[in-house]
């Protein structure tokens, strides 16, 4: 499973964590795989991504819709449809190409939900038909729906269209101003469904917007091939933190009651899932320092991608879900089922 960084951020602060990360000598890449939204990203940012990828740092580059935009109201579906088509006709270096979608949102009826799912499948379906042939075949296109009806209506579309990798984006949103998705009971059940359907018809699948650490175990337990996130450092911007199969939790205040993680359990848990980095080898830098703590995130990110590929973990790490992220380790007997 490949973990894809979400950097749609400005070119110096990109640098800035890079050279952070080389700094602290981890032999492990996390910037192997990003993801820009190119109609909402700086020219300057495109342009890094570009000389990171022909340096060799970059190894894939996603391009995602802009479908979140649309859905914060800060764009229409029409202009982003457009501007993609522009941009990707003219940009051939990307590896993956995401197809235009319409997110409904949780406060959508029945009626608009079907209108935007409607419009993502039949808008990727014209859209993939407008693409140079070479562009074709790294199309992304984007299930979106809340309903079994809804997936299949985007499904029977893409397995007509072609396209070989499918992205799963309807999960739960957590907050109005956030993209930090949850996954709910409902979402996962979807994407139970989509990820038997695309394994059945040898498609790849992303799953959109999910990173904390249990939710990457349960996304391999239904065998994603990639997924992507911001997660990490909006995360560590609210003062937050990942450890291994433990979802994030504060700890840049003390007293916070339940949401709270005090240094010593964090101390504990950190010998108990095995997780070692030199961002938080000095815990008050990790309370203090954002840059410290996006970068233990990271870490920790790349912890589970290492330790799930190699199958190092054993019942242990999983108790510690369900003892630090009950919600997800509740979701468990989906996947198994
Ligand atoms: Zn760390």
């Amino acid at each position: 499973m490949q973990f894809v960084a979400s950097l749609t951020r400005g070119a110096a602060e990109i640098k800035r964590l890079i050279r952070h990360w080389n700094d602290s000598e981890d032999p492990r890449n996390p910037f192997a795989n990003i993801l820009v939204t190119p109609i909402f990203t700086p020219p300057s940012t495109l342009k890094l991504v570009r000389e990171l990828k022909e340096e060799g740092v970059v190894k894939q580059v996603f391009f995602d819709s802009g479908g979140f935009f649309v859905q914060m109201g800060r764009i229409s579906y029409e202009d982003m449809y457009w501007q993609l088509l522009h941009f990707y006709r003219s940009n051939p270096w990307g590896d993956w190409y995401t197809l235009p979608d319409y997110v409904p949102l949780s406060s959508d009826d029945e009626e608009t939900c079907w209108h935007k799912v409607r419009q993502t499948a039949d808008g990727s379906r014209l859209f993939y038909q407008e693409l140079p042939y070479e562009i074709k075949a790294k199309a992304l296109a984007v299930i979106q729906g809340r309903t079994i009806a809804q997936v299949d209506y985007c499904l029977e579309t893409y397995l007509r269209t072609g396209p070989e990798r499918w992205g799963f984006g309807s999960f739960g949103t957590n907050g109005k101003q956030s993209n930090a998705n949850i996954v709910t009971e409902e979402a996962f059940i979807l994407l139970n469904y989509v990820s038997e359907i695309a394994v059945s018809n040898n498609r790849h699948l992303h799953a959109f917007g999910v990173s904390t650490p249990p939710a990457i175990y349960l996304l391999n337990e239904s065998r994603v091939d990639s997924f992507d996130s911001i997660g990490w450092m909006k995360t560590a911007g609210y003062g937050k933190v990942y450890l291994p199969f433990v979802r994030a939790y504060n700890i840049t205040y003390r007293d916070k009651g339940a949401r709270g993680m005090p240094p010593q359990v964090f101390e504990k848990l950190k010998i108990r899932s095995g997780h070692e980095c030199s961002f938080c080898t000095d815990f008050r830098m990790l309370e203090t320092s954002r840059t410290h703590r996006i970068l233990h995130n990271l870490a920790v990110i790349q912890d589970m991608v290492d330790m799930i590929r190699e199958r190092t973990f054993g019942d242990d790490l999983l108790q510690i879900m369900e003892e630090y992220a009950s919600t997800y380790a509740r979701l468990r007997s989906i996947a198994e089922s």
